[in-house]
């Protein structure tokens, strides 16, 4: 049987990670400034990581949602205690778009209503409502195409302010656009998100599934704006690679038996995954690691003088570098020439979700690698 040939690929074959680096078949070391799409979130084989997961599975990895699974209890806690959000309830699912499926099910069915509002660029997933409020028509089955859903420019108050109505179920947003380009929302925008929300009786969703997990130097970026959202999906850095995913749920919303409901969501070894890495994050100091090191990495980018750099953009270590030129050969050189993994959003920007856990050494040694690339590829002003 053939695999179905859906991703194009670089020819490497990593067979063992730690911390920063991967290592593939050949012995080659990589530097990881993309943690395979932001999931990587507390560095690669931690081994209190590995200590958790291995000493989960020697007891049980998994039973259904049908008896206690105590991990969950743990979790929840420590999720809410680290992230600020302890009166809010947790559903755990086991990926990206299916906390916001869910999330989107639960405005749903807390409002009656079926109107939702999404923005341009917007990624919330793949899956049938998940991809309705993503704005990339060639993801779009027609199955999953939908008069229900209405985009709108991202951070336009005024647009939002002249869409919404009492007929609006939700409004979903990304705290940090990743796959639209690292597009930070703005405070004000989120702010008139909430107000909105609030006065039209609409339930605000903030997508935090790339963008959350501390990595923009908070536990979630909506919280430089001092917003409380409805519903909080989360999922990516989560399990540090372990499929997991999550929705932080109001204490307005109240569940009943069968609302939601998945087989392997929290299960044993995901819970483990999950409390380790929240461990890791409070005990590491990996928060303030990210604001820290992301700050003085966007600070250096800026100050690379007339290099074909257009804008950077981001918050922590979320970071988008649009480049004059399209990415892809400055990208190549980084990979095949320094061998170091980043990653991209659209034709012209780099995308940059290292480990949370990044050294300013390891950053170091990307800034020296890619102002070396940027003087190869960039065309000299005429
Ligand atoms: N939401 C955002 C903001 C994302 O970036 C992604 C994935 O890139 C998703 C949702 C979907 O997550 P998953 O691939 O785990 O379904």
């Amino acid at each position: 049987m053939n695999l179905f040939n859906v991703y194009p690929l670089y020819n490497i074959e990593p067979v063992r990670a730690l911390g920063s680096y991967l290592w593939d078949k050949q012995g080659d070391q990589y530097l990881d400034l993309y943690g395979g799409h932001a999931v990587i979130s507390v560095g690669h084989s931690h081994p209190y990581y590995v200590a958790k997961l291995t000493e989960q599975l020697q007891q049980i990895g998994f039973y259904s949602n049908s008896v206690r699974i105590p991990q969950q209890e743990e979790l929840a806690e420590k999720l809410g205690k680290l992230s600020g959000y302890e009166e809010y309830s947790l559903f755990l699912c086991n990926s990206g778009a299916e906390a916001n499926e869910n999330a989107l099910k639960l405005a749903s069915f807390f409002n009656g209503r079926k109107k939702v509002i999404a923005f341009s660029k917007a990624f919330h997933g793949r899956t049938a409502g998940a991809v309705a409020v993503t704005d990339n028509k060639s993801i779009v089955a027609p199955i999953n195409s939908t008069e229900h859903v209405q985009f709108l420019p991202f951070n336009d108050v005024a647009a939002l302010e002249a869409a919404m109505n009492e007929e609006i179920c939700a409004v979903i947003v990304e705290g940090i656009q990743g796959v639209g380009g690292i597009q930070v929302a703005s405070e004000p925008f989120l702010q008139a998100a909430r107000r909105l929300c609030d006065q039209y009786g609409a339930t605000l969703i903030l997508d935090s599934v790339q963008c959350g997990y501390g990595r923009s130097g908070k536990f979630f970026s909506h919280q430089f704006a001092g917003i409380h959202p409805d519903l909080i999906t989360t999922a990516k850095g989560m399990g540090n690679g372990f499929p997991i995913g999550g929705v932080l749920i109001h204490p307005k919303v109240k569940a009943t038996h069968g609302m939601l409901g998945t087989t392997f969501g929290g299960n044993h070894l995901a819970c483990a995954a999950a409390i380790a890495v929240l461990d890791i994050i409070k005990d590491e100091n990996l928060i303030a690691n990210a604001a820290t090191l992301g700050e003085s990495l966007i600070k250096e980018l800026k100050s690379i003088a007339g290099s074909g750099i257009k804008e950077v953009r981001g918050r922590g270590l979320m970071i988008g570098i649009e480049l004059e030129q399209p990415a892809d050969e400055l990208r190549k050189k980084l990979l095949f020439e320094h061998k170091m993994f980043t990653g991209a959003s659209g034709k012209h920007t780099i995308r940059l979700l290292p480990s949370l856990a990044i050294t300013q050494r390891e950053v170091d040694a990307f800034l020296t690698a890619f102002e070396k690339v940027l003087g190869q590829v960039s065309t000299p002003a005429a």
